[in-house]
Order: structure tokens, then C-alpha cells, then sequence
């Protein structure tokens, strides 16, 4: 008797290392045959960005390659997975469909979907969680409720790992990542019998791998960008910043290095976490080692910082999940009535990055050429969007994501409504002085000399004051926007919303 074949459905999991689904269905049988499925509605968001396109194309290059290092291969099909997963399942002759969950909206609606096709054909499913450490179901206030606020939340999470870091293996529940698979047994497509041939023979599978441009995508910011696809570059770049020789990487110095935009201080694997060529495992098992080695107690804070944002990264999931409706705007419902002013042309010099003010077209900038911005300028440009310009965070969260690499509906919502203060954190109003923020943390606006080259000439104080003389702009635009006047302005609108 031949062992019973398995599918294992890739998504936001683009590794064969520390693959909880995969490793699930590799103890089950050898016979596994690893799916990807390019969906046509996920291509087609006016909001998708060509960076992720590149990442995700890159991506699948290696994970093809290391399905065949490991015996068997990958499927890359392209269309409908509702249609195709259980298509595909017969075609191979599964007796399992395995996969990873999923926290958005529109992933969870497509996988009930998938399973009911699939059990309606009498094939078994298979499903668990690989993309966090704390599944949002086993995080829970002591009233049984979803967290609103992050502190308690951090609290929580904390324990529970500290919990589980005994148990050992994440295959047993415990935290310490699990090997790849291998030795795995590829199909023989020429072996199926006939009704399996005949839908193998119409799958619409992609022989060879696009690259982004096939698919219609063209991003020319892959030097630019620090986000680096594929497994391989993933821990290439987690060793580099976590364990980067004798003092360390970027890690033992994340706190206060992480606030400076103008330095390689934190670890660009936000679109490796986001596409899974990396788990959160991994990362938190190289926290853990280099907490091992930390011979400094600033050390030990940086450690504790860095994992401190694997947790918003976690919050932020487990709130979408238990609240999906924070992707169709504002948590607060006094938000709702805000009466943004949203005027296009001041959003259009946003998006280019031409408002005047040097830290925040810099940002812009650095978003639209490489694909990925600093975290602390994404708040100064969040902020400014906001609070300076008085349109919807909304138009921003869009225009984050149409240029991120690492776009997340989570995350990248989560960021918006923490910066326009409509999220679930209870802070007041919090309003970021552009040129304040750029002294703090760019003090030789180095950062602003990378992004904006035409102003390279001008002197570090009137860079981070925005105060350039027309003789020196050279066609740079004067301020669209005065900070003290839209910061009152601003005040007095929100001053007028219904309290709650
Ligand atoms: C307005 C706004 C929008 C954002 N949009 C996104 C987004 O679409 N996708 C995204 O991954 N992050 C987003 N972030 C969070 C954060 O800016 C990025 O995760 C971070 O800049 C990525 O760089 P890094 O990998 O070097 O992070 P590191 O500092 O090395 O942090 C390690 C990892 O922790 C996670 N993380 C760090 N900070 C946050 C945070 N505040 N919220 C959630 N996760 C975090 C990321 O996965 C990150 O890779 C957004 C933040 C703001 C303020």
C-alpha cells in the first residue's frame, strides 16, 4: 500500500523550516505535495503593492526549489482557490488538505469555503496555527474577553510563552523550532489513473515561476529595499541581527538605535514575518540566544524591547480576529463623525512626497523608491497626514499599503488607527511636531540627505526645521501646511466630537 497523500496549502507561510502545517502533515505521511495558489482577487487590489509582488514571486522561487531538495514539489496554480484547491486535492489523489490559519477577513471566508468544498468530496482537512506564538483563541483577559489594550496583553503573552519555554519543541506545543521536512515522496503524474489525469491535465499550472513583471507588477526598488525574499535570506538576516559578531548585531543595541531612521538599527524582517519566509519562532528562539550570550544590561533592554514588538505585531493580529470590522475604519465610534477636511491636492503632495517639510517627504520618498519606511517615520508621516493635514487616516492606510513590501492589514491598520488615535489605545490626542521629531532622531539629517538628494546643500538645522531659504529650495516646495496653525485647527475639530 502506497502511504496516504497529503496537500499542503502555502499562504503567509513561504518556508519548509518551522512549518507547523507542514510539519504536521510530514509526520502523517512522506507522500506530501506542497500547493501555492495565485489568486486572482488578491492580484487584482487597487491597493496591491508591486513590492510585495516582487517579495512574494521571489519567494516562491526558492520554496519551489527547496520543495524539490526535499523530494517532492511544489504546484503553483493560478485562479480561483475555492475552485482549485479541492480540484487540485483530487488531482493528486489527497486524502488530506492541510494548511495554516489565517487572521483576515478575507482569508478566513475563502478557507471556509475551501473546507466545505473539500469535506463535501470526502477529502480531510487539516488546520492549525504556525504564524504566531500565542494563538488569538489562547489569549484572553481574565473575564474571557479579546484584549483591547496592549499592556495587559504583553503581560499575558509574556507568561505564557515563559510557560511554554520548557515544553521544548513547537510540534509539542512548546517554542523551539522544528527542522524542515525531508525525504519527502514526489507524484507521479504519469502514474495517476484516468479521472485523476484528466483534472491534473486541466489544472492551470504555472510551469515556470513569474517574476513580478509577468504578473504586471514592476518595482525597481529591490536594491533599495532591506526587506530580502526567500528562507534562506530570512535567517541570513535574523543571524546578522541578532547574532552579528563579537558585540552583537543591531539587536543589543535595538534600544535607542530602533528611533533612528537614519541608521540600520532594527531588523527589516517585517515582510519575512508578514510572508512567513521567516516564523515568529525563529525569531523569538533568536531573541532567546542572544539573550543567552547579552553581556550588558543595556543589552538585555534591547532584547526585551525587540520582543516587545514581535507582541504589537501579535496584538494587532488577535485584535483582527476577534474584531475584523477595524478594517472598515475607526474603533472609537466617535471617529466616525470626524469632520476630515481630505482635500486631494495636499494628499496627492503627501503620496509624492512634496510637502515641504523635509522629514516627512524623505519618509515618502524612501517609501516610494524602496518599497519599506522606518518605523518611526511611518508615525511622523502618519501623524502629520492626520493631524497636519486633516484628511482620513484611512487614505493613508491605503497608500501604505499599495507601496509596502511588508503591507499587513493588521499591522499597517493598526499603525494608522494608533496614529490617528481612533484605535483601541486609550491614549489621549497624540500629535508628532515634524521638525521636533526629525532633531530627536535624525540630528544630522543624514536620513533626510539620503531620501531627498536635491537638498543635500542645505544646512543641517534649516533640513530639520524646514525653514530653507527660496534661494536654496531649487524647486523644492516651500511648507504646504503651518504645523502650530493645523495642530490648533485640529485640536478645535476634535474638541467638537461627541465624547465616548
Ligand atoms: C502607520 C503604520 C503602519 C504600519 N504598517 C505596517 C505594515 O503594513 N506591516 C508591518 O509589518 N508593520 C507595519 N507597521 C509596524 C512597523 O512600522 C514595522 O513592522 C517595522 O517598521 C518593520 O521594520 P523591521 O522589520 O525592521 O522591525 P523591527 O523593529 O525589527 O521589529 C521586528 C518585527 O516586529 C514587528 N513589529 C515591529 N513594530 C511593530 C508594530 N508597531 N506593529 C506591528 N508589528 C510590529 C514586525 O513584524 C517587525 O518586523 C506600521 C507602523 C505604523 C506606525
Amino acid at each position: 500500500m502506497p502511504p496516504e497523500r497529503w496537500l499542503f496549502w502555502h499562504r503567509r507561510d513561504l518556508r519548509l523550516a518551522d512549518n507547523l502545517g507542514l510539519a504536521a502533515a510530514a509526520a502523517a505521511t512522506p507522500a506530501v505535495t506542497g500547493l501555492f495558489v495565485l489568486d486572482p482577487a488578491i492580484l487584482a487590489d487597487p491597493a496591491m503593492a508591486p513590492a510585495r509582488i516582487w517579495f512574494l514571486c521571489e519567494s516562491l522561487r526558492e520554496l519551489a526549489e527547496r520543495w524539490r531538495q526535499a523530494g517532492s514539489r511544489l504546484l503553483l496554480l493560478r485562479g480561483e482557490p475555492a475552485a482549485l484547491v479541492p480540484q487540485a486535492a483530487r488531482a493528486v489523489g489527497a486524502a488530506v488538505v492541510a494548511w495554516n490559519r489565517d487572521v483576515e477577513p478575507y482569508g478566513r471566508a475563502r478557507d471556509r469555503q475551501v473546507a466545505a468544498a473539500l469535506r463535501a468530496q470526502g477529502i480531510r482537512v487539516q488546520v492549525d496555527w504556525d504564524q504566531l506564538l500565542v494563538a488569538p483563541e489562547a489569549i484572553r483577559t481574565g473575564g474571557g474577553e479579546p484584549y483591547r489594550v496592549y499592556g495587559p496583553f504583553l503581560r499575558n503573552w509574556r507568561a505564557q510563552l515563559q510557560a511554554r519555554s520548557a515544553v521544548g519543541c513547537a510540534a509539542a506545543g512548546g517554542l523551539e523550532p522544528v527542522a524542515a521536512p525531508s525525504a519527502l515522496l514526489d507524484l507521479d503524474p504519469t502514474g495517476l489513473p484516468a479521472e485523476p489525469a484528466g483534472l491534473w491535465a486541466r489544472l492551470p499550472r504555472l510551469e515556470t515561476l513569474p517574476a513580478a513583471e509577468d504578473l504586471g507588477f514592476a518595482f525597481a526598488g529591490a536594491d533599495l529595499c532591506p526587506c530580502r525574499p526567500g528562507e534562506a535570506a530570512a535567517m541570513g538576516q535574523l543571524a546578522a541581527f541578532a547574532d552579528g559578531g563579537v558585540n552583537g548585531g543591531a539587536l543589543a543595541a535595538y534600544e535607542p538605535g530602533r528611533n533612528f531612521p537614519g541608521d540600520a538599527g532594527t531588523s527589516g524582517l517585517s515582510a519575512a514575518l508578514k510572508f512567513g519566509t521567516l516564523s515568529p519562532r525563529q525569531a523569538w528562539a533568536a531573541a532567546r540566544a542572544a539573550r543567552e550570550r547579552a553581556r550588558s544590561e543595556e543589552s538585555l533592554v534591547s532584547i526585551g524591547v525587540w520582543e516587545q514588538e514581535l507582541a504589537w505585531r501579535e496584538f494587532y493580529q488577535q485584535a483582527l480576529f476577534h474584531f475584523p470590522e477595524l478594517a472598515d475604519g475607526p474603533y472609537r465610534p466617535q471617529w466616525r463623525h470626524f469632520p476630515w477636511e481630505n482635500d486631494p491636492v495636499r494628499l496627492a503632495a503627501w503620496e509624492q512626497g512634496f510637502t515641504g517639510v523635509p522629514i516627512i517627504d524623505a519618509a515618502m520618498r524612501q517609501l516610494d523608491t524602496s518599497g519599506w519606511m522606518h518605523n518611526r517615520c511611518r508615525m511622523i508621516v502618519a501623524s502629520y497626514l492626520v493631524k497636519d493635514l486633516i484628511i482620513d487616516w484611512r487614505h493613508g492606510e491605503r497608500a501604505f499599503m499599495a507601496r509596502l513590501v511588508d503591507g499587513d492589514l493588521a499591522a499597517n491598520n493598526g499603525g494608522w488607527q494608533w496614529s490617528a488615535s481612533s484605535g483601541m489605545d486609550p491614549k489621549p490626542l497624540r500629535i508628532f511636531n515634524p521638525a521636533a521629531q526629525a532633531a530627536r532622531f535624525d540630528p544630522e539629517a543624514t536620513y533626510i540627505r539620503r531620501w531627498l538628494p536635491e537638498l543635500a546643500h542645505v544646512a543641517t538645522a534649516d533640513l530639520i526645521g524646514g525653514e530653507i531659504t527660496p534661494l536654496e529650495r531649487r524647486g523644492y516646495p516651500e511648507p504646504i501646511v503651518s504645523h502650530r496653525q493645523q495642530q490648533a485647527r485640529f485640536k478645535a475639530l476634535h474638541a467638537s466630537l461627541p465624547r465616548g
